[in-house]
């Protein structure tokens, strides 16, 4: 079998398979997977590598393992059943690269649900897009990646390297699954992880940092501080001042060699905020609950510094706070951010691989969210791909993904996979 015929069957292998492969997704994408809920998506992942023969780790993280490690985040609630469920294909005389694929399971919540045009968690196909939370980021991915070795076997092709088929949780708030993967062992010549990107290959993606700001005070001072005194209003003032810190880094980020062409890429989220007791009572507490972007190669432990100075300014120029000072507590991610450097290879095989599925050059992308690749690429020096299908309303409602891009981002999968870790005939 000649280069061409070869990915001619590949093509058509997941072309065959495409029906099943949507059907699969969405019952991925029906389980109401949010964070401390990943438990059922990990049992169908075990069932459906389990069903195709992969050899099957499925443990509970023990986050004593994983504090130490580079990267790690305060994880707040129950973790007591947080698994991680790797399937390993091995082949009987290794002669190719080896090969992670990655995705992550948990979806973040729904938001009110009059909001959706069809329910969340009941994935809907429409005019060429399916409908649903996780649809898009990444449950369609993870599937993908699934069916795109399902292709390979279906054209009478088997890989001649090892491979690690990945199902992580918590990527959406410490990334404590794909750590935990790294602190496990699990180690290959590179990683690819379907993320939606639109087809593009992501270049460059910032780091996070998850704070809460806790203000306290007791009415009895309340009353006697006046205008400043309501802890809520407090907040405010702290969220206007740390809107003053973005600004600063938004600065700094002009300097960045891919980050420079991205209008605003430091953003600053409160995205939770909770306080008071009684509308007629002045509140004598409010936590804010926020997010805010880092760039590679800047420094955590600088930046958690920045923060919690400005928050200090800004209280002893404030009534209330000058007398109750506001905590800061590290509530999630503590992550760098990650520029794909040295990856040459891979990179030459992913965009030929695109090449043939698309039709055309695969773009590159300078990403204003972060991805697990960084845990591959910076604790464990992997080359770390990112790169899939055109989805839209991430973290939104009437999250989609789309088919088409769907079906071609399996092929490029597909293509990759028989490229890097090489193939022979079953
Ligand atoms: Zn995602």
């Amino acid at each position: 079998m000649n280069a061409a015929d070869q990915q001619q069957r590949i093509l058509d292998a997941v072309d065959r398979r495409f029906d099943a492969q949507l059907k699969t997704t969405m019952e991925f994408s029906s389980i109401p997977s949010t964070r401390g809920a990943e438990g059922p998506c990990q049992d169908m992942i075990g069932d459906l590598l389990r069903e195709r023969g992969y050899e099957i780790d499925d443990w509970h993280i023990d986050t004593a393992y994983l504090k130490d490690l580079r990267g790690f985040g305060p994880i707040e609630h129950d973790f007591s059943r947080a698994r991680t469920v790797v399937g390993t294909y091995r082949p009987q005389r290794e002669s190719g690269r080896s090969l992670i694929l990655q995705g992550h399971c948990d979806v973040v919540p729904t938001g009110p649900l009059d909001m959706w045009d069809t329910p969340p968690f009941t994935p809907t196909i429409k005019d060429g897009w399916m409908y649903g939370r996780g649809a898009g980021d990444m449950k369609s991915g993870t599937i993908a990646a699934l069916y795109a070795l399902d292709a390979l076997r279906a054209a009478g092709l088997k890989p001649t390297a090892r491979i690690h088929f990945q199902s992580v949780i918590e990527e959406e708030s410490t990334g404590a699954g794909a750590l935990s993967t790294i602190q496990r062992g699990y180690r290959a010549d590179c990683c690819l992880i379907p993320e939606p990107t639109n087809h593009r290959l992501v270049r460059s993606q910032v780091g996070v940092i998850w704070f809460r700001i806790k203000v306290r005070g007791r009415p009895v001072h309340v009353f006697e501080a006046g205008e400043g005194a309501n802890a809520i209003k407090a907040a405010y003032h702290l969220i206007q001042e740390i809107e003053q810190l973005e600004k600063e880094w938004n600065r700094r980020a002009a300097s960045d060699r891919h980050f420079k062409a991205v209008d605003h890429p430091i953003n600053f989220n409160p995205g939770i905020i909770k306080g008071g007791d009684w509308a007629s009572s002045v509140p004598a507490w409010c936590d804010v609950d926020c997010r805010i972007a880092i760039l590679p190669e800047w420094d955590i432990k600088q930046h958690q510094t920045e923060i919690l100075n400005c928050v200090t300014t800004a209280s002893r120029k404030h009534p209330f706070l000058a007398n109750n000072p506001p905590q800061v507590e590290w509530s999630g991610f503590l992550s760098e951010g990650y520029e794909l450097t040295g990856a040459d290879e891979p990179e030459r095989v992913l965009r030929s691989s695109h090449k043939t599925a698309f039709g055309s050059d695969m773009k590159e992308l300078v990403f204003t969210a972060l991805t697990d690749t960084r845990f591959y690429g910076l604790n464990a020096g992997i080359p770390s791909l990112c790169f899939g299908a055109n989805a839209q309303a991430l973290h939104g409602f009437n999250e989609r993904v789309e088919i088409e891009s769907l079906r071609k981002t399996t092929k490029a999968i597909a293509l990759f996979v028989a490229e890097w870790c090489g193939v022979e005939s079953v």
